[in-house]
């Protein structure tokens, strides 16, 4: 690898200067792996369970149990952990389409939602092709407002937004990580925080309490909690109903090779399950065909790998602003999702910069990423993933739109060592580029 010496001394630097931490995010891994393991005593899991299904699969007692403790693991009363799922996009489809009936209206808090869900929910793509918006599902949402140096949720908008909605309001929609847009990630407190406030104007306007709907990707294991666990002691707070997310991202630990979850309340996860296979059958069908075993390990590993993930982000932030590039979040700032942002200035950095953490990925890292016009997107794609499962983004990855200020979207990290690694040489890159 091409490391200069420049580069090796500040990731010294770095490690020194991100030691206290490194030791927070162990000390949270270690929790969140007690936990993980409690459940997996209280669910007995055993070899036994390993046992791939076909058909049908009728009584996979692997996959009912893989789904009692993905529940017990997020603290959530119902819900399924399945390779059926085939991506974040999939699972938040099923959530959506779930529960979401002609006539209802669908509020996002958070502006606009990651781009994918923009054609599920009929904001773009052709009329007819099956959105919500064809099957009479309005769609509303309440920018986040620039509040106090920082975007926030702009709670008097949504109480308003609520007003308007009135008795046709559904569900509320929340996406927890900021995705591909420049904004602070929301805490599992300020999630709560927000379902508190929703759930309480419901009341107060005498409407019927909406669904509180997380998009939960890239937060998993980054806190002690989950958005849809409510602490006893919790004040002015309240659970999401239903949160969704990849199994190629946080919770799959790196060894899940494909699936998603949704996991909340046990009505409205039911429903979801009528939605996955059909109503009738809901979630007792749905053959593991040998998933089972990989989807428990990815279990076990999901707290650590995203502490793994963490360190890599905090790492990253540190070195990259420390040879002139902005960054977000800042290496010491809290964060609550795995994603570092790194604006590289000009079109030809943010390539060096794809091609360093191509150069250092255990797969493909004789190929040269290029940018690419991809189906969806206003402005060419540059991306960089050597990857041993097809887009997984727990695994380091890296990639970033060609347009002013040109920033690389940053994230995951299988080890620490190894995203390391590959961030001193997209750093040394960008130091000669
Ligand atoms: C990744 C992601 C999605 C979509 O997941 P895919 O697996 O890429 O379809 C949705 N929302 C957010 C915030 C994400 O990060």
């Amino acid at each position: 690898m091409i490391i200069s010496t420049t580069i090796r001394t500040l990731a010294k630097e770095a490690e020194a200067a991100l030691a206290p931490i490194f030791q927070s995010i162990d000390a949270i891994a270690e929790r969140n792996t007690e936990h993980v393991l409690d459940c997996f005593a209280a669910c007995r899991v055993s070899e036994s369970l390993f046992m791939p299904s076909t058909g049908y699969g009728y009584g996979d007692v692997g996959r009912d149990t893989i789904d009692r403790l993905a529940a017990m693991i997020y603290r959530a009363e119902g819900g399924f952990f399945r390779p059926q799922l085939l991506s974040g996009t999939h699972a938040l489809t099923v959530g959506l389409f779930g529960i979401l009936r002609p006539g209802d209206v669908l509020l996002s808090l958070t502006g606009d939602p990651y781009d994918t869900l923009r054609e599920v929910i009929g904001l773009d793509g052709e009329p007819g092709a099956g959105s919500l918006r064809d099957f009479g599902v309005h769609f509303a949402s309440v920018p986040l407002c620039q509040c106090g140096g920082t975007k926030a949720i702009d709670f008097s908008a949504v109480r308003q937004a609520m007003e308007q909605a009135g008795t046709s309001l559904k569900m509320v929609y929340l996406q927890r990580s900021k995705g591909y847009e420049q904004r602070p990630t929301l805490t599992v407190s300020e999630i709560r925080k927000a379902a508190y406030f929703v759930k309480r104007t419901a009341a107060e306007l005498h409407l019927e309490e909406p669904v509180f709907f997380c998009d939960n990707c890239y937060g998993e294991f980054t806190e002690e909690t989950e958005p849809c666990c409510l602490p006893k002691d919790a004040r002015e707070e309240a659970s999401a109903d239903l949160i969704v997310g990849s199994l190629i991202k946080n919770p799959g630990g790196g060894m899940a090779d494909v699936g998603g979850y949704i996991l909340g309340t046990a009505k409205y996860a039911a429903l979801c399950g009528n939605r996955l296979t059909a109503p009738g059958v809901g979630l007792d069908v749905g053959a593991s065909l040998g998933q089972n075993r990989n989807l428990l390990k990815g279990m076990f590993y999901a707290p650590h790998t995203t502490a793994q993930a963490m360190k890599a982000a905090h790492f990253a932030a540190y070195l990259f602003e420390a040879v002139g590039c902005q960054v977000s979040p800042r290496w010491d700032e809290r964060r609550s999702d795995i994603i570092q942002t790194v604006a590289c200035g000009s079109g030809e950095r943010l390539c060096a910069f794809c091609e360093g953490i191509q150069s250092a990925s255990p797969i493909d890292a004789h190929v040269k990423p290029e940018p690419w016009q991809m189906p969806g997107y206003a402005d060419p794609v540059i991306m960089a993933a050597g990857a041993f499962t097809g887009g997984s983004s727990i695994e380091l990855s890296a990639d970033g739109p060609m347009r002013p200020p040109y920033t690389a979207f940053l994230q995951g990290g299988l080890t620490y060592e190894s995203a390391k690694l590959a961030i001193q040489c997209a750093a040394d890159r960008l130091l000669h580029a």
